[in-house]
């Protein structure tokens, strides 16, 4: 058998945690140890509560989405559940991407089952009979052990025409990506499952609406989903009360780059970035921290008191995201480091609109004639890729060319870079 998850999960089998509880401690390939580990019973509290009870539990427990953007679940989940047009779709999000995200991984491989269950929970509150799990190519083990997870709840009557006799129909289809970090762009990831290029698609209408196979379609990323089985079985309150107000409930954190222990962490919102890099073990040299990946942004070696929060994340004018937390120690060389993700987002982009398809092809170039010594005035370049940046972020269609320019503008405003 393949290493275990848990190798990626320092944590693994402390008290106290809620989402990776399972993770190293149960047996992903069986239902009976996942049920023995507390599995299916959020389901039958949401059977007891009824669609719409389930969603005033997920509107109370104040779950925002984790995929990066913190859209409010609850209010996700009406919209789609209130919608006349049928069938309603239930997606899950799982072509995690974002350079440094894993904890996605972490779930689907080790704890399989949980999302089974918590995709039943959202289909039967949305009133979905079929939902997809939208996997990133490049995670053969996770697309193994969920499919074996899948088959094993359906041949067991925890998937299927009657969903533990309980009259509900739902099952669950598990689509693999092929390795284009926008098909996880939520409605780009509707393109590919339908057959079509995975180009976003303007947005409104929202896939609440108008999702897959232009339906009203709940799309929710992995650990959101996952979230709701502590909802459910803790009751809203008590998952309210842990986090702060506005970001409520534990998170994961990828932690990785110049540290000690790098690896998938859970801590209740609020904790800081400094307490996060202990537990990981960061360097006394450290240079920078990129926070939200790729698509984030960078913060100084004085700023890890930041709390992790979406608010407090904001107010320092830096991001959360998906979870990311990459360490940077001063053998790092930035402006390399900056060509890479300039690099990352030029062959990412889909081509569908100007300001992205070219504008991310002007920021690789001078940020390399910056690298390389050749350009003629290296301001001139920051002055240009400033101008590049603002007319990417006011004018591309989707958010990878909205945010191409975060870490770059982050390092130069925060870092200094190139000075
Ligand atoms: P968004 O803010 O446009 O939307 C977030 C979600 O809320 C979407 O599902 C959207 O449909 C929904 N929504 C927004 N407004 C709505 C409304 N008025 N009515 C109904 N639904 C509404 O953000 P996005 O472009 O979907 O995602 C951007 C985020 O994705 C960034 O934070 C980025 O960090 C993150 N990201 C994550 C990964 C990863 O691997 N996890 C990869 C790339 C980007
Ligand atoms: Fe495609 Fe970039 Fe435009 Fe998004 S912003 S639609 S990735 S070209």
């Amino acid at each position: 058998e393949e290493p275990s998850a848990a190798m990626a999960v320092p944590q693994a089998g402390q008290d106290g945690l809620v989402l990776l509880k399972r993770i190293g401690v149960v047996d992903p390939s069986s239902l009976d140890d996942y049920r023995a580990h507390g599995g299916y019973t959020a389901l039958r509290h949401a059977f007891g509560l009824g669609p719409a009870g389930v969603i005033r539990e997920v509107t109370d427990s104040g779950l925002v989405g984790r995929g990066g953007a913190a859209f409010p679940t609850g209010r996700k989940w009406q919209a789609t559940a209130s919608q006349p047009d049928h069938p309603h779709y239930l997606v899950c999000n799982a072509d995690e991407s974002e350079p440094g995200t894993f904890k996605d991984r972490v779930l689907m491989e080790g704890d399989p089952y949980s999302l089974v269950e918590a995709m039943t929970i959202a289909a039967y509150a949305i009133g979905a009979h079929r939902g997809f799990v939208y996997l990133r190519g490049e995670y053969p083990r996770a697309a193994r052990r969920l499919q074996h997870a899948v088959d094993q709840a359906r041949a067991r009557g925890f998937l299927g025409d009657d969903v533990l006799g309980q009259g509900f129909a739902f099952d669950i289809e598990i689509r693999r990506g092929a390795g284009a970090y926008i098909c996880g762009e939520e409605t780009a990831l509707f393109n590919s499952i339908e057959g079509y290029r995975g180009e976003p698609r303007s947005k409104p209408p929202f896939p609440v609406e108008k999702g897959l196979f232009g339906k009203p379609t709940v799309e929710n990323n992995v650990e959101t989903l996952v979230n709701v089985l502590p909802i459910l079985t803790m009751g809203a309150p008590a998952y309210a009360a842990i986090g702060t107000g506005r970001s409520t409930g534990p998170k994961l954190f990828c932690v990785s780059g110049s540290v000690a222990r790098p690896g998938v962490y859970e801590l209740p919102f609020g904790a800081t970035l400094g307490e996060l890099l202990e537990l990981a073990g960061v360097r006394e040299n450290l240079r920078a921290v990129l926070l939200g990946g790729a698509a984030g942004g960078f913060v100084r070696p004085d700023e890890l008191g930041i709390p992790l929060t979406f608010e407090g994340t904001r107010e320092a004018g830096t991001t959360l995201g998906s979870g990311v937390v990459m360490a940077f120690d001063d053998t790092v060389p930035l402006p390399q480091l900056l060509l890479r993700i300039a690099q990352f987002f030029r062959d990412e982009s889909c081509g569908q609109c100007v300001p992205c398809r070219v504008g991310t092809v002007r920021q690789e170039e001078a940020l390399h004639r910056i690298v390389a010594g050749t350009g003629a005035d290296a301001a001139g370049d920051v002055v240009l890729l400033r101008e590049v940046g603002r007319a990417m972020r006011d004018a591309s269609i989707c958010g990878l060319g909205q945010t191409a320019w975060n870490a770059v503008e982050s390092a130069i405003d925060r870092l200094g870079a190139y000075e």
